[in-house]
């Protein structure tokens, strides 16, 4: 009997213990999930209060949350987009207007895996335009994808610089070419009508080949404005590759025989037709062609080779010249970028041709890139599209050969 009392009050002292233990954990937890709420709204409060918008979409692109810049900026405010797409509620369009197709939106290509830096506009709810440069990043949790986020700036002054710079050159370029065009015409009537002396004849065509380097220098820039304005149009028509091809080739002869280099076009189909810009197609093979024949010393080979794909040609330009250094190749097709093996074998280069050439191809549809190895050569590959499509603008490109 009085071991009975002693067990039963020590199960309700262990019983009591217990209930302490458990209001002490509850309590903890209380304190834990106080802590976590804070720490949420903190987190929150930052994101909110980020200066750039930021969006964050589910994996079906279906918006969950936006942050005070996104309201400013774009005029929706969450309560008007939460759970509805993206895509659709906030139109995407490039230089010229035209609205960016939803399988071809950058959100759409992220949700499908990859990470990504571009610059568009966006269409704000009053349907005015918004420059805008934005990262665009999957959310990976547990190794698996959940949405993607997207961190966007207005860039309404860099592109109102960019578009006074552009003009700028454009003008000037244009102001410049007509007393260029004079001089090069009295050069001509010069050698043409004067007795000249042999050193006459020489002060000459130094004059005629700084003239001429101004002129390709001049419509590179023109060019360049052109395609940084977004002025630049394409106009497919149906061309023979090959036969393209074929005529950069003969055009190259004069500088393959100054150069002492064998140019040879191995393997191709009996004709390749595709419908795309016959200036930028033309512009694209006549400066890789001559990249490779100027950047090739004496007795090495330029190859070319045309192979039709699925819905693509693939063009491979391969040369045994001096390459380009490894860590160098990244940055390759950025404007005024040169090698340093490349300013020392010919210093009088640009670096803008290779810049044009990628505009053009992006233009077209198409993808490039390159092999190179220092020392042993180079190889560049174009991947265009069989059929490339019509974008208004100015016609083509000023064409010059090197
Ligand atoms: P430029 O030839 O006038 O310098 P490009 O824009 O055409 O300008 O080329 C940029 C740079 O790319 C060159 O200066 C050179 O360093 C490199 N490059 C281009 N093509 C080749 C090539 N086939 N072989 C080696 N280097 C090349």
């Amino acid at each position: 009997m009085f071991q009975d009392i002693t067990d039963r009050k020590q199960v309700e002292k262990n019983l009591e213990n217990a209930k302490i233990a458990a209001q002490n954990v509850l309590e903890d937890l209380e304190v834990e999930k106080e802590r976590i709420i804070e720490a949420k709204a903190k987190d929150d409060a930052i994101l909110m209060s980020i200066g750039d918008g930021l969006v964050v979409v589910d994996r079906e692109g279906k918006i969950s949350m936006v942050n005070k810049a996104f309201e400013k900026l774009v005029g929706w405010k969450i309560e008007e987009v939460a759970g509805k797409s993206f895509v659709e509620v906030v139109p995407r369009e490039d230089e010229t207007g035209n609205q960016i197709p939803f399988n071809e939106r950058v959100l759409t290509k992220i949700l499908s895996g990859k990470s990504t830096t571009t610059t568009w506009y966006y269409v704000r709810k009053d349907r005015t335009r918004l420059p805008v440069a934005s990262i665009i990043n999957p959310i990976i949790i547990r190794g698996e994808m959940v949405g993607a986020v997207e961190v966007f700036r207005d860039i309404t002054q860099e592109k109102e610089i960019d578009r006074s710079k552009s003009e700028f050159v454009s003008l000037t370029s244009h102001q410049l070419r007509t007393p260029l065009v004079g001089i090069q015409w009295t050069i001509d009537l010069f050698s043409q009508k004067e007795k000249l002396t042999k050193e006459g004849k020489e002060y000459l065509n130094d004059i005629r080949f700084s003239a001429n380097r101004l002129s390709v220098l001049i419509k590179l820039l023109l060019n360049v404005s052109r395609i940084e304005s977004g002025e630049v149009g394409v106009f497919p028509e149906s061309l023979d590759f090959v036969e393209l091809i074929n005529e950069c080739m003969r055009e190259s002869r004069i500088l393959c025989d100054k150069g002492k280099v064998s140019l040879i076009f191995i393997k191709h189909p009996k004709t390749l037709v595709v419908t795309a810009d016959k200036n930028m197609v033309r512009y694209i093979l006549q400066n890789l062609v001559a990249n490779a024949v100027e950047y090739t010393p004496p007795q090495g080979n330029v190859e070319i080779m045309l192979e039709e794909r699925q819905d693509t040609v693939l063009l491979e330009i391969r040369d045994t010249g001096i390459g380009i250094p490894r860590k160098e190749q990244e940055h390759i097709f950025r404007k005024f970028t040169r090698a340093s093996n490349a300013v020392i074998m010919r210093p009088d280069g640009t670096g803008l041709g290779l810049y044009i050439v990628r505009e053009s191809v992006n233009l077209l549809g198409g993808k490039i890139w390159l092999e190179s190895e220092e020392g042993k050569g180079s190889t560049f590959f174009v991947e265009l599209p069989l059929l490339s499509h019509a974008r208004v603008g100015e016609k083509g490109l000023v064409l010059e050969v090197k």
